[in-house]
């Protein structure tokens, strides 16, 4: 493909399947996810986005925008098409009086929070540093303070758009503001953001985190015990309840390398002695085999994740989001965790409810906001001649779980279809989003992502 005309007005790099860090540009976090763009467009501001967007459409190729590459689904990058790659775009500006913070759609959440946290502010992100703050926003984001101040998406004060006809736009209260709702969960599907403005809260610097780690054994009563405990929880506690493999290294007794454990995973964002209090009866609960909670700065327990999801491992993952962790979905987890095939996996369940729960849907377009766990498989592993076994085993676990589901995070969908896509938001929503796409983007130009089709299509 010539790119021709583009090249003269284009001020980042254009990476074309003969440049000698195309193979590194195309890649995402994902390794199961292996595409050949025909041109990869790394833009430097946002004029370069406006030039690849025109030159995207003139010549008819698909088109995908990556902002972290961090998603499962692998939508940040396409076959034959071209990738508006805004990963080199990393300005951030705090403003610490306003409590206000803008962010290009390169940063990752690592970057942000550091930025941040030097005036010890904080707006909600995602559970591990290195992973996309863009595409996090636009999905919704859930992390360890959400609970306190709602999704990343709630704290979206504005965002600049490069629309599908090229227009840029801003979206706030006072300007497009239909346009903002449709970014605060509906994705990438309304045009390219440019830049996000978040609202900013006190945290930290130091919070309480870590985990009690149970064995597998124990896990039942983990969980009977982690269900009532969270029902009660205050807003500024959020725990996590993930079943994985001890990995050599890994605090627990010797014989117990290698085996299932179960950890309830934590932060409290508060007064330090108030949590304390809070996480007496969670560190005394059962048998623990390791208590590894302590203070730390929140800014360690951000990044204190990240060496567990390293770049290039094959991921598929499965996701619903439950109401009720009854005995009968204990009993569930409990016989596919036991037939876990690979060493890499695991799966959680992520308290929600507090701040997420808060607002009604005319605030944002993220879906289910009064689910209780986000429950999700994350089946890893890393020869590929492996793929059938791990692929069935999260399969029919997750078939065994869909009769508790009540929907599904946008953000931890893979390629799974529009009727998944639809999983993730209420009907009344999904429809609003629809109306919208016909508005910002009639002819579906903002495609490759979890798909809202406009009217007519599919
Ligand atoms: C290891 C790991 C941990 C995670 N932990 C959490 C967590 O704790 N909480 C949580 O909520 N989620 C979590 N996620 C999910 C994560 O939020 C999503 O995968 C998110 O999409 C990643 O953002 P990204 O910018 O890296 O995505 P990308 O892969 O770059 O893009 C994802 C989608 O967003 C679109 N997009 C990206 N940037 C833009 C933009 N600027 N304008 C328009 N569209 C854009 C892309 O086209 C694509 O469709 C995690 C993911 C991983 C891999």
């Amino acid at each position: 493909m010539t790119v021709k005309g583009l090249d003269r007005v284009f001020g980042g790099e254009l990476i074309s399947p003969d440049h000698p860090r195309y193979h590194d540009a195309r890649k995402v976090w994902n390794g199961m996810v292996d595409r050949r763009p025909a041109l990869i467009a790394r833009c430097a501001h946002e004029g370069d986005v406006v030039e690849a967007l025109r030159f995207a459409r003139d010549a008819g190729l698909p088109l995908a925008v990556r902002g972290g590459g961090h998603n499962v689904a692998g939508n940040a990058v396409c076959d034959d098409g071209l990738v508006i790659d805004l990963s080199a775009m990393k300005a951030i500006q705090v403003d610490a009086a306003e409590r206000t913070a803008r962010a290009q759609p390169g940063v990752v959440l690592g970057e942000f929070d550091r930025a941040t946290q030097e005036f010890g502010l904080a707006t909600p992100t995602g559970n591990v540093s290195k992973t996309g703050l863009a595409g996090l926003t636009l999905g919704g984001g859930l992390g360890w303070i959400a609970r306190k101040h709602g999704p990343t998406c709630d704290n979206l004060l504005s965002a600049e758009v490069v629309t599908a006809d090229g227009e840029q736009l801003t979206a706030s209260a006072d300007d497009n503001p239909d346009l903002l709702w449709a970014l605060r969960g509906g994705g990438g599907n309304f045009g390219a953001v440019t830049s996000f403005e978040y609202r900013l809260h006190p945290i930290g610097p130091e919070v309480i985190a870590g985990g009690v780690v149970h064995s597998f054994e124990d896990a039942p009563e983990v969980f009977r015990f982690f269900a009532d405990y969270v029902a009660t929880a205050p807003e500024e506690l959020s725990v996590t309840a993930s079943t994985f493999r001890a990995a050599l290294g890994f605090p627990v007794p010797t014989e117990l390398v290698g085996e299932l454990v179960t950890m309830l995973a934590i932060c409290y964002a508060g007064d330090i002695a108030e949590g304390e209090r809070v996480l007496k009866p969670l560190r005394s609960f059962g048998r623990p085999l390791a208590d590894l909670v302590a203070t730390m700065p929140y800014t360690a327990l951000q990044s204190g994740s990240d060496a567990s999801y390293p770049n290039g491992q094959r991921n598929y993952w499965k996701s619903h989001y439950v109401d009720h962790l009854t005995d009968d979905v204990i009993a569930e987890v409990m016989e596919h965790a036991s037939r876990m095939t690979s060493t890499l996996s695991s799966f959680y369940f992520q308290h929600l409810g507090g701040a997420i729960h808060g607002p009604g849907p005319e605030i944002a377009a993220f879906g289910h906001r009064g689910a209780a766990f986000d429950f999700t498989i994350l089946t890893v592993w890393n020869d590929p001649a492996e793929d059938a076994r791990h692929l069935a085993w999260a399969r029919d676990f997750f078939t065994g779980m869909e009769s508790y589901s009540t929907g599904v995070y946008v953000n931890n969908l893979g390629s799974e279809g529009a009727d998944r896509v639809k999983a993730a938001y209420t009907p009344e929503t999904y429809q609003r989003l629809v109306e919208l796409k016909n508005t910002y983007d009639p002819e579906n130009i903002f495609r490759v992502n979890q798909n809202v089709a406009p009217k007519g299509q599919r």
